[in-house]
């Protein structure tokens, strides 16, 4: 059963969380403290498959707990739920390693739906058997999708599930380019015509890993008006 670790200071949103979650089937735990939840992020890397993870909290903050999880090795789904309607807050959320969001208010539905997605992709992206891409070569890079891991020239780099997932989803179009709206909707499980740059952002993040030069990228190309395509 899987185990998820809600972050979630306003007691009466982690309660009904709790409750939801656990009626599809999930074990829950939750924490109203950034630097407890830190600290059980860092001591036990398997113990949770997926984190909400909560941006204003007493303690620490969301982005610094979500850092640190990445930092000590971590690399469990990270769902952020964030009062703040700012994209700056979003993208430095994805940045610090998140796989999703969702603002408050929200649809419980819809955090239904992001919370299989993101479980389903853990999922996917372990599973070593029956796997025709558990390894690629990209450039001087070499991705292995079974440990989260790519080799690069300067040192090896954890990848999360996201980045994964869309390195994935480019590499199945075998050189052919993919819309932003096909990675929205393949990768997040967001509608094709969400207005957000959280494609190109971890694009970005993955041109950073792949490119001898991020700023002319020759691995991750950009299609214009279009989305992108993957050279190997
Ligand atoms: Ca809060």
């Amino acid at each position: 059963m899987p185990n998820i670790l809600v972050v979630e200071d306003e007691a009466h949103l982690a309660e009904g969380l709790q409750f939801n979650l656990e009626a599809e089937g999930h074990s829950v735990e939750t924490v109203g403290d950034g630097v407890e939840a830190a600290a059980l992020l860092e001591s036990d890397g398997d113990r949770f498959q997926l984190v909400i993870l909560d941006l204003m909290l007493p303690g620490m903050g969301g982005f610094e707990v979500a850092r640190r999880a990445r930092a000590s090795g971590n690399y469990v789904p990270i769902l952020i739920l964030t009062a703040k309607d700012d994209k700056r807050d979003l993208i430095r959320g994805l940045e610090e390693g998140a796989d999703d969001y969702l603002t408050k208010p929200f649809q419980l539905d819809e955090l239904l739906a992001r919370v299989r997605g993101l479980l389903r992709r853990r999922r996917w992206d372990g599973a070593p058997e029956g796997d025709s891409l558990r390894s690629v070569v990209i450039g001087g890079a070499t991705v292995h999708f079974d440990r989260f891991e790519i080799e690069t020239p300067s040192g090896t780099v954890n990848l999360t599930t996201r980045e994964a997932g869309l390195l994935r989803a480019l590499l199945e179009r075998d050189g052919d380019a993919v819309t932003r709206g096909e990675l929205l909707e393949e990768v997040w499980g967001l509608r094709p015509e969400t207005r957000t740059r959280v494609v190109d952002n971890f694009v970005v993040r993955l041109r950073r890993y792949l490119e001898e030069d991020p700023s002319r990228p020759r691995h991750i190309v950009s299609v214009r008006g279009h989305g992108y395509r993957l050279v190997r």
